[in-house]
């Protein structure tokens, strides 16, 4: 099986958690663009510099920008025969590009993860992550270090409240018709992303088998 899976869904959906977990199951890279883009803030780099007042208001940054980020990841060799993208595309534009990108390759399987902005709003309100190597921690005791390397947990700067807000309206208006664009294509499935973790890690493999199989 061979395929390109895109997730989409709006912030605090689990596309992060779910990555990492079904990544193992068809030894796929997890593509995370926010992973991406939130290392080259903190390591103020000059892309960092350059998207870093974006990022912390909760908009997006420009579409050819993060679309050539994407494209040159596509061309390493662990992402040829296929990787789990997380958070792109987000825009129309962008999921054009994708296509065009990947004109050729085994086709796009798209699974949309559904949450209501109230369970958006509950789940971002409680989110902790590493301070040192940026990775999503499911514990939300803050004196519990990261599973990953150790390091302190901390919410993410895009998680106060008003920003999640920004977030959420820049999801509904720019991303979420996605689901329309992507909504006919027999390899497009929706799982609801309100369940424990568990049994949205069981319908996503589910989805995509019989989306991809
Ligand atoms: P995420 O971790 O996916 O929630 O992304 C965090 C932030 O990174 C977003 O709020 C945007 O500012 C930026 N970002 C991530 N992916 C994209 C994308 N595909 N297009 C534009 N901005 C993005």
């Amino acid at each position: 099986m061979s395929f390109t899976l895109v997730l989409l869904g709006p912030p605090g959906a689990g596309k992060g958690t779910q990555a990492a977990r079904v990544r193992k199951i068809w030894g796929i890279p997890h593509i995370s663009t926010g992973a991406i883009l939130r290392d080259a803030v903190r390591e103020a780099t000059p892309l960092g510099r350059r998207i870093e007042a974006v990022m912390a208001s909760g908009g997006l940054i420009d579409d050819d920008l993060i679309t050539r980020i994407v494209c040159e990841r596509l061309d390493q060799a662990d992402a040829r025969g296929g990787c789990i993208l997380d958070g792109f595309p987000r825009t129309i534009p962008q999921a054009e590009s994708l296509d065009q990108f990947i004109a050729g390759r085994p086709p796009l399987v798209i699974v949309d993860v559904e949450l209501s902005d109230e369970d958006v709003l509950r789940r971002l309100a409680a989110r902790m992550i590493c301070a040192e190597c940026g990775t999503n921690s499911e514990d939300v005791d803050t004196s519990a270090r990261c599973h990953n390397c150790g390091g302190p947990l901390v919410p993410r700067a895009d998680d106060a409240e008003a920003v999640v807000r920004n977030r959420l309206h820049v999801y509904r208006r720019q991303t979420a018709p996605l689901i329309s664009f992507y909504g006919a294509r027999p390899t497009f499935r929706q799982v609801d992303g309100a369940q424990l973790f568990d049994d949205v890690t069981r319908d996503l493999v589910r989805a995509v088998e019989s989306a991809a199989g």
